[in-house]
């Protein structure tokens, strides 16, 4: 039983799977769901370990994107940054010498991979971008406290703008913050829409990652950001573009933008569901909305039986303004 804009839109539903070419999160393939409404399409793919109540902040994000649509943009190019896998320096430095990108975020704390890996890794990161490129750290929560501090002092020597989540915890973020002087930036520990003020209350970071669909849509991410005050950096869920066109509408409606965003994960994807990617050019993405191409997702498209499932399910757990459906007799596409 579904009803509301849920189930307005759920007869549009269409299933995508996608390879990723380098296992991320521990997956290699890519799998979600796509609605059409009033206002365009709209992605809802929470990952898979997600259960109904989670994924009703997904599933309100895709409704929003659908039916309702997005705030007014305050720019037109969002800033991104090139991510550096844990590869080898002559890698990292190829990878960033080839982007047209003057931010790197250079993963760290691999598992397996020793310190000297790690600095060795930002070493060829500074000397690809140039003294006047910014880079950043994530360390995906690997260090504690202690390693943590030891190498953000040894990496500060390449200049760094921020550490993403070097530790686990709010609580290590926040001793670790009184410890070094680098910025700290919190992206794992923020999952719900009231993480990023208990994690400014704890005085765990300096900055903020935020992600359109785990908070629930473009304008429920603006008010987390302005309740919480600190800036903000928008990353992808590594979405198809038209999930990470929600991302870029959130960096393109927030009132500051000072950092450089993580939404260039196109290339994260074996292919897309549009013709006109929101690949990176020249280090940003364009402001714009990405359309379905039959075609295109006619290569991925899979059986959407568990993902009508899914959302039916997490439709229970939709706020109160999804619940009732907005999209009136006299609009045939509802
Ligand atoms: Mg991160």
């Amino acid at each position: 039983m579904v009803d509301g804009l849920a189930a307005e839109l759920l007869p549009t539903l269409r299933a995508y799977a996608i390879p990723m070419p380098t296992r991320f999160r521990g997956i290699t393939l890519r799998e979600g769901a796509l609605l059409h409404g009033p206002a365009g399409w709209g992605e809802f793919s929470p990952f898979g370990e997600y259960g109904p109540r989670e994924c009703a902040r997904w599933l309100a994000c895709a409704l929003e994107s659908a039916a309702i649509g997005w705030p007014a943009p305050a720019r037109d190019s969002i800033p991104v940054n090139v991510t550096v896998p844990a590869v080898a320096p002559e890698q990292a430095h190829a990878i960033v010498a080839r982007s047209g990108c003057r931010t790197a975020k250079v993963k760290v704390a691999e598992p397996g991979q020793a310190d000297g890996d790690d600095i060795a890794r930002v070493e060829a990161v500074r000397d690809a971008i140039g003294p006047g490129g910014r880079i950043r750290v994530d360390a995906n929560g690997g260090w504690d406290v202690a390693h943590a501090a030891a190498m953000l002092r040894a990496l500060a020597r390449f200049g760094l703008e921020y550490a993403e989540q070097p530790c686990a915890t709010v609580a290590e973020l926040a001793e670790l913050r009184r410890q070094v002087a680098v910025p700290l930036a919190a992206d794992e520990s923020i999952r719900r829409a009231e993480d990023p003020v208990s994690v400014r209350a704890a005085g765990a970071a300096d900055i903020v990652v935020l992600k359109a669909q785990p908070l629930g849509g473009v304008r429920a991410a603006l008010r987390v950001a302005e309740a919480c005050g600190l800036p903000a950096v928008v990353s992808s869920a590594v979405e198809t573009s038209v999930g990470l066109a929600a991302g870029v509408a959130l960096a393109a409606a927030l009132p500051a933008l000072d950092f450089a965003c993580g939404l260039a994960t196109m290339s994260l994807l074996a292919g897309d569901v549009t013709g006109e990617p929101l690949h990176e050019q020249g280090g940003a993405l364009p402001v714009r909305r990405a359309a379905v191409d039959p075609a295109e997702l006619s290569r991925w498209e899979v059986d959407p039986a568990a993902w009508r499932a899914r959302l039916v399910a997490a439709a229970r757990y939709l706020p109160a303004q999804f619940q009732q459906g907005s999209c009136g007799r006299a609009r045939p596409v509802c």
